[in-house]
């Protein structure tokens, strides 16, 4: 049946290489419930769910500073609603494409069912570069993309959150803009301001829920993260919100990256070396290669794409963390991993690891704990966000932060004794997608063929 649907996706949308790895490697891992389920095959469930239940795609036009006309293109994948309203990141990127965002719409559908919070799943974006563009620019472009995505869009059927390149700073632009347009003031974003309907927690929420993934599973073997090394690549939201959280909990994070290279401090990066992080990269967006000018302990090492290896997940660390972009570590750097000592990879990206690195740890005795369920953090604050509009209500930090804890303390749970209920215990990549897939497929059945 797997052979037979996914030959159908290749023929049906050829070129969506990304769509197509995620879907691959999803069927292979629920493969044991198709089993169990051969009536899943005339009930085409697995071609149900690897179909968006709708895609919306348009055009952006904005000014840039110089007076001229700019044009770019903006998606939004509403995949599943079965379980809840589409609820997914949106991205601005220059490699922004359908393929990209149907991959990441998939994927989320099941972290999103994971959580057992009530939301389906989507994504949205566009191909525009907010690097090296003004505010101004920022603004006009986010209003632009706001007029169109505003039609689609509403609290109880599509809320899309930031996520790469979308930040509070673009939340507050497209919220604005809904407002205005719609004349309502309604929790259709979220990642929102805290003087205007955000929720307390959420800016760190992803980075801090990855780490409390990590102890969880640190915890199985009792371990704890004080003391240890970790590798962390990155600079953004995620990644900051880790080494934040590493740092409280003993840890010592000695690496930090952006698209253009990575910095290695052998000292580690403490409380006052992340804020003049947050400051480069949330403030004054510059280059991460400016940390080696402030702390000379530190190397910067340039980003060469014709190496077949990443050297920053070539040093010697215990844990690791990838919090950047999809495919940064592959199977040279998951083999250099494993050599170099780390015996936890818990991912803050979404797929950051091409399917024969992820192979490469499932086949050794590490811990590996893939990003739908490790980063999930981030979307159940943003739900946590939506109840609290709902109500009209705002919880404190603590509050927030103890729930996000006992969320996260869930999905680590679930994934194991799900992987331990089919047979492949400790396998947190099983047990993240079938404990997801099972709950959207019953949700699917139970309400009919729609
Ligand atoms: P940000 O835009 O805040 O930061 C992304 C960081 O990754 C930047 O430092 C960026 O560098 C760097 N980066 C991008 N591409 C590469 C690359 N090829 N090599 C090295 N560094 C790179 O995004 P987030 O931190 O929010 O998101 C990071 C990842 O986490 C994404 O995969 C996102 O989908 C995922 N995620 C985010 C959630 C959230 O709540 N924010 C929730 C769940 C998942 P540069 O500045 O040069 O572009």
């Amino acid at each position: 049946m797997i052979d037979k649907i996914t030959r159908n996706i290749l023929e049906r949308d050829p070129g969506e290489k990304e769509f197509h790895q995620a879907v691959k490697e999803f069927l292979e891992t629920v493969k044991p419930v198709l089993d169990r389920h051969p009536e899943y095959d005339r009930l085409g469930v697995i071609e149900r769910i690897t179909e968006p239940e709708r895609v919306i795609m348009f055009r952006i036009p904005w000014m840039d500073d110089e007076g001229y006309v700019r044009v770019n293109r903006g998606y939004q994948v509403e995949m599943n609603s079965a379980i809840g309203p589409y609820k997914g990141g949106l991205r601005f990127h220059p490699s922004v494409n359908l393929s990209i965002l149907k991959c990441l719409a998939f994927d989320q559908v099941f972290k999103n069912a994971l959580t057992t919070l009530p939301m389906g799943g989507g994504q949205g974006g566009a191909d525009f570069e907010p690097k090296g563009k003004s505010d101004d620019e920022v603004m006009r472009f986010c209003q632009s993309y706001m007029s169109e995505l505003s039609h689609h869009i509403g609290q109880d059927t599509d809320i899309p959150d930031g996520g790469l390149g979308v930040g509070s700073r673009e939340i507050g632009y497209m919220f604005g803009k809904y407002r205005k347009q719609r004349k309502e003031f309604a929790g259709v974003l979220t990642g929102k301001g805290l003087q205007w309907g955000g929720s307390q927690v959420r800016i760190q929420a992803t980075g801090y829920g990855v780490v409390y993934f990590a102890a969880e599973m640190l915890a199985v073997r009792n371990e704890t993260l004080e003391g240890k090394t970790c590798l962390v690549s990155g600079s953004g939201n995620v990644a900051q919100h880790v080494v934040e959280k590493i740092i409280e909990l003993g840890g010592k994070v000695v690496t930090l990256s952006d698209s253009s290279g990575f910095i290695y401090d052998p000292e580690g990066i403490d409380r006052d070396k992340l804020l003049f992080v947050k400051r480069l990269k949330n403030i004054r967006r510059a280059r991460i290669s400016e940390y080696i000018e402030k702390y000379s302990e530190a190397s910067y090492t340039e980003a060469n794409l014709s190496l077949d290896y990443n050297p920053l997940w070539n040093h010697c660390a215990e844990c690791a963390f990838p919090c950047a972009a999809e495919n940064e570590i592959n199977e040279n750097d998951a083999a250099n991993l494993i050599a170099n000592g780390v015996r936890l990879i818990c991912e803050g990206a979404d797929m950051p690891a091409t399917s024969e690195a992820v192979k490469t740890f499932l086949e050794s005795n590490i811990l590996y704990a893939p990003g739908k369920a490790a980063n999930a953090g981030g979307v159940a604050v943003s739900a946590l966000e939506m109840a609290q509009n709902r109500m009209l209500l705002s919880w404190s930090a603590e509050e927030v932060d103890l729930r996000l804890r006992r969320i996260m303390k869930n999905i680590h749970q679930t994934c194991l004794n799900v992987a331990d209920s089919y047979g492949e215990p400790g396998n947190y990549a099983v047990g993240a997608n079938i404990a997801g897939f099972v709950r959207v497929v019953n949700a699917m059945l139970d309400q009919g063929l729609v």
